[in-house]
């Protein structure tokens, strides 16, 4: 989990290139505009803007339960074929000497019903 997550602070931080927060493509720095903590395309800057945000899925993961975090990230890049953009969120707080990351998930609530259908049809729900 680590690994994975140095992986993507990485891809973040490369020299010239970022990740887009919702569609996950690599474009030039120059490209992304950073909202808070997402970094966002032209076309999903004008999405992300456009929409009302819910949050629908909430995981909590530490050292010894990466698993959790990583199944939304799952969730994520499974959304997007089903072309409902998403994005993660991030959060890290330190309980007991050990470090808590929350990872949360959001979508447009005008595809939430497109999203519950979805995650029914998968036993996700
Ligand atoms: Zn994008």
């Amino acid at each position: 989990m680590i690994r994975f997550i140095k992986k993507l602070i990485n891809s973040l931080n490369r020299a010239d290139n970022g990740v887009c927060s919702i569609c996950s493509q690599v474009f030039r720095d120059s490209e992304l505009q950073l909202e808070g903590e997402l970094a966002l395309c032209p076309k999903d800057l004008v999405y992300y803007s456009d929409k009302n945000w819910i949050l629908v899925r909430e995981a909590n993961s530490n050292p010894e339960d990466p698993e959790a975090a990583l199944s939304i990230y799952n969730l994520k890049a499974a959304l997007m074929e089903i072309s409902i953009p998403s994005y993660i969120a991030a959060k890290y707080s330190n309980f007991d000497g050990k470090i808590i990351s929350t990872f949360e998930l959001f979508i447009s609530s005008d595809l939430n019903d497109d999203f519950l259908r979805y995650v029914s049809s998968k036993s996700l729900g």
